[in-house]
């Protein structure tokens, strides 16, 4: 498992959709690993204006540069797990 930022720091959201499915949030009871209900198909959120403070302060960081450029959702959130050790990464 791989741990470490292999990317350069991100600052900018690219919309990637991975911390709306990744992690659970309780302040939407949203379980771990399974999507926002708020978050459409292209990965927008449908409540930005009354999204909760969680989603108001969550910043871009290394994170975001290890999982956003992974060319699916599925790859983005197993990424996101495995980083935060929440879930064993994909096989392969
Ligand atoms: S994981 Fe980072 S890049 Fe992806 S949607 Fe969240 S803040 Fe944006
Ligand atoms: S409320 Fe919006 S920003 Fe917050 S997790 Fe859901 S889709 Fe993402």
């Amino acid at each position: 498992m791989n741990l470490h930022p292999s990317t350069f720091w991100q600052r900018e959201c690219t919309l990637c959709g991975a911390c709306c499915v990744a992690p659970d949030i309780s302040a939407l009871q949203k379980p771990l690993g399974l999507a926002c209900r708020h978050l459409d198909a292209g990965c927008r959120c449908t409540n930005y204006r009354q999204r909760p403070p969680v989603c108001r302060n969550y910043t871009p960081d290394w994170v975001c540069g290890e999982v956003a450029p992974l060319p699916t959702l599925e790859l983005r959130v197993a990424r996101y797990l495995e980083i935060y050790g929440l879930a064993a990464p994909p096989d392969g």
